[in-house]
């Protein structure tokens, strides 16, 4: 549609020649992404000084500054319709102490698990003692409630005060039709639903009115070593629900694979025959006839810590009022138990590089002509490490309407092997954005690839996910794998590399070896992609059958 100003002056101007009709910019028009820039803003958020980020530390202090500055610099306007570059998020942090292990008892008999060893404990409860005191523990298989798989593991069992022991991810179906594939319409197949996510156990927990609820940890399903839930044994923080959490589980943890087993062996089960039948509609709760005994204590602190925010306004003047929003999490882990006699968790990779990378997007959007008609925010969120806090925050207290949020980009670590022939999309096929995706790597002569890990379920493991959850379509670019003049194996191999020694550890700090020309294609696509959103004639949406296009239906209705 053409603004009645500027009809009036192309009628004035028709004896001239009439401007060409605007082409959308090609990938190659669009500016570049800087990998100088990027490294140098890694560098200064990874630095010991900033103390891996922790939310309401020094670092964070550092870090909400050094973006604002940045912002600044890159002609950015303050994102926060009051006028500032924040939006403060109330968080509470508890620290548990004192943990006693976790004593099961079963007749006579009873056997103890050491915390943090053994048994992972935390409470999300807002108060300063935490107990389980002679529990009753039940098996509950997967810990799933789902009406539209015809899915219930609890079948009516009422678990109030007990404390449930259950399996990590959804339930593995297996397909009628090929015993050895997994049902692809049951739970995802491979795929991990929400289902699957620790997140959503500890809330079916909490609706129940279970008082303990331990995940059994095994590494492929969980996408994770043990290390990294060990690590969930720190502070932790929250949003402060008016109850104050207190409608949670007591206890919130995770077993070791080993505990559980010697824990099933001691009430006369074997755990992995329980574990098979848990993947069948059939399964029915298993009491372990023993007591669960546990407690701690916990100090708190109120925290307001902060999503910083920074806006480029649209050029049209009524598309202005519509949004496309990038989103990175600043925090990481802070200091922490020492690896190497290492304790900070500088968190180079794990987010300060996906949050240099929308730096340079900001930069590059200040120098695009025509600027884009649509306003784009840029967000970059506090408290991801402990459980998607801030993104959580701003999706229920959204400082623009979601209703005119066209989408959501996501980066969450970026591709730091160099350049790539394809990219990875984590829930490929979920919307629209997919094709404006394609088109955009298509000019980059690359290639969209699905996750090859959708059991590990990484698209409910990022600040886009709960944007998805409130309908807005939400993108969530992964590196590529494919890496242009290396062996096919190169990719996984680096990945592997990457989780199992640098994931949420502290040296997971700038390498040597780092080379981020494929980061700053994977860039260059990401701002096509937000640009050309800006600048389209519709709103892109879920596809068909997408779990999060109801609540996007609905939200557009209105
Ligand atoms: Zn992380």
């Amino acid at each position: 549609m053409i603004r009645r100003s500027l009809l009036l002056a192309l009628t004035v101007t028709a004896a001239c020649s009439a401007p060409p009709p605007a082409k959308p910019l090609t990938v190659a028009e669009l500016p570049a992404i800087n990998t100088e820039a990027m490294l140098a803003d890694i560098r200064k958020l990874s630095s010991d000084e900033f103390g891996g980020r922790a939310p309401g530390s020094k670092g964070e202090e550092l870090t909400v500054s050094y973006l604002i500055d940045q912002f600044k610099a890159a002609g950015a306007e303050p994102g926060n319709p009051d006028g500032t570059w924040t939006q403060k998020v109330p968080l509470v942090g508890i620290t548990p102490s004192a943990l006693s292990p976790l004593v099961v008892k079963k007749g006579g008999q009873s056997q103890s698990f050491k915390p943090n060893e053994q048994v992972v404990a935390f409470s999300q409860r807002v108060t300063d003692a935490i107990s389980l005191a002679d529990s009753e523990m039940v098996f509950v298989g997967y810990g799933v409630q789902a009406p539209e798989f015809q899915w219930d593991d609890f079948k009516g069992l009422d678990v109030k005060g007990k404390t449930l022991v259950v399996l990590v991810n959804d339930p593995p179906v297996a397909d009628a039709a090929a015993p050895d594939g997994l049902d692809a319409k049951t739970f995802g197949g491979k795929a991990m639903t929400y289902y699957g996510r620790w997140t959503y156990k500890y809330e079916k927990a909490a609706e129940l009115g279970a008082a303990g609820i331990f995940i059994v940890h095994e590494t492929v399903p969980a996408g994770y070593p043990f290390s990294v839930v060990q690590g969930f044994g720190g502070q932790r923080f929250d949003l402060v629900t008016p109850d104050k959490n207190m409608g949670r589980a007591a206890v919130q943890g995770w077993l070791s694979l080993d505990a559980a087993t010697s824990l099933f062996k001691a009430s006369g089960l074997d755990y992995q025959k329980l574990k098979a039948q848990a993947a069948t509609r059939d399964f029915k709760p298993v009491p372990l006839g023993a007591t669960a005994t546990m407690s701690f204590t916990q100090t708190m602190r109120t925290v307001d810590s902060q999503n910083v925010i920074g806006r480029i306004t649209g050029s049209d003047p009524a598309l202005k009022n519509e949004y496309v929003v990038y989103t990175a999490h600043w925090d990481h882990l802070g200091v922490g138990q020492p690896v190497n006699g290492d304790n900070i968790y500088n968190g180079a990779l794990d987010n300060a590089s996906g949050v240099s990378l929308v730096l340079e997007i900001v930069r590059a959007f200040k120098k695009v002509k025509p600027a884009p008609k649509r306003t784009l925010l840029f967000l970059m969120v506090s408290a991801e490490e402990q459980g998607l806090l801030g993104s959580r925050y701003y999706a229920d207290f959204p400082l623009y309407p979601l209703n005119k949020t066209l989408a959501n980009i996501n980066v969450d670590g970026v591709n730091q092997w160099g350049r790539t022939k394809d990219l990875t999309v984590i829930g490929l096929g979920a919307s629209d954005l997919d094709e404006y995706a394609r088109a955009a790597a298509a000019e980059q002569g690359r290639e969209l690839r699905p996750d090859a890990e959708p059991e590990k379920g990484f698209y409910y493991r990022s600040d886009h996910f709960n944007f998805a959850l409130k309908g807005v379509p939400a993108f969530d670019p992964d590196s590529g794998i494919d890496f242009i003049g290396k062996p096919a194996a190169y990719g996984k191999e680096k990945r592997d590399e990457y989780t199992s020694r640098d994931y949420h550890a502290p040296s997971d700090v700038i390498k040597a070896d780092w080379d981020l020309s494929g980061a700053a294609e994977d860039g260059r696509l990401l701002l096509a992609i937000g640009y050309r959103v800006a600048n389209a004639d519709t709103y892109p949406s879920w596809k068909p059958g997408n779990e999060f296009k109801a609540a996007r239906d609905k939200m557009l209705q209105k």
